[in-house]
């Protein structure tokens, strides 16, 4: 579902991405960990294309976008991608203008040019499945942290995306809030939806991801199932990332 290879990114001929190879499988749930300014929010953001990649290419749903290839080639196939990607950020982002509903169905509106009768439906449904149904005339501003991050997922899932990245999605929560949203990400997860995260909450990498991927300083160090990274970590710099978060 997505296949990274040899992916370079450079800000002012700083090097801040190293010839990454990563793959993600289908339904595969794929954790990204790492120390703070390790590349991992740059690389997600080459993903979808907020970010030009320097070198290198990847494959998001079968769109390939290589760092060789004109620039126009490469803005077209990121439209592409960001049709079927959904992001999560740490900060939510919504509309404060716009309810929950709002919110969540606007996409289907301006994107999708879907009819609001038929968009409305959808969007409830959406609602239901973060657990917000009775909260669709809400303004974000009346709404929790959790809450808000879960209308944040909400909407991204309407353009119905193959593939969902998360950046640190709870990381400006309180602790109180963050169970809920990783509820959510947990149920997204058990109905096979591809995701590639990154996170600090180690108790959900462990319980729910396929694979662990630990970052340091732009490059993969390490590579494994979640069970063996945190047993048996290789990599010097690993335990001690391993050891600092304990
Ligand atoms: P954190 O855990 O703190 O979110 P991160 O692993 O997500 O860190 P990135 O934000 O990807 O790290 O940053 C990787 C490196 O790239 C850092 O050294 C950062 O300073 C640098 N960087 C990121 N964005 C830019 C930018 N727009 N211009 C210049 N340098 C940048
Ligand atoms: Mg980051």
């Amino acid at each position: 579902m997505i296949t990274v290879s040899s992916l370079s990114k450079e800000f002012n001929h700083t090097e801040v991405l190293k010839n990454i190879d990563l793959q993600v499988n289908a339904s595969e749930i794929v954790v990204l960990l790492g120390p703070s300014g390790s590349g991992k929010s740059t690389l997600l953001r080459c993903l979808n294309g907020l970010e030009e990649l320097s070198g290198g290419r990847f494959e998001v749903n079968g769109i390939g976008v290589d760092a060789a290839a004109p620039r126009r080639t490469r803005t077209a196939a990121y439209r592409e991608i960001r049709k079927h990607t959904g992001m999560v950020f740490q900060q939510f982002n919504l509309y404060p203008h716009k309810t929950a509903l709002g919110n969540v169905i606007e996409s289907l509106l301006t994107v999708k040019k879907m009819p609001r009768e038929q968009a409305v439906p959808v969007g409830r449904e959406l609602l239901k499945r973060v657990g917000l149904a009775e909260k669709e005339d809400a303004y974000p501003s009346r709404l929790s942290g959790g809450q808000q991050q879960r209308v944040a997922i909400a909407r991204a899932l309407a353009m119905d995306p193959a593939v969902m990245l998360f950046d640190e999605p709870t990381s400006a929560l309180d602790p109180e809030l963050v169970g809920e949203v990783l509820g959510v990400m947990r149920g997204l997860a058990r109905d096979g939806m591809t995701m590639l995260v990154v996170t600090h909450e180690m108790k959900f990498a462990r319980e729910v991801a396929d694979k662990i991927v630990f970052m340091a300083d732009g490059a993969i160090v390490e590579e494994a199932a979640p069970d063996v990274f945190f047993e048996q970590p290789q990599h010097e710099r690993t335990k001690k990332f391993l050891r600092q978060i304990e």
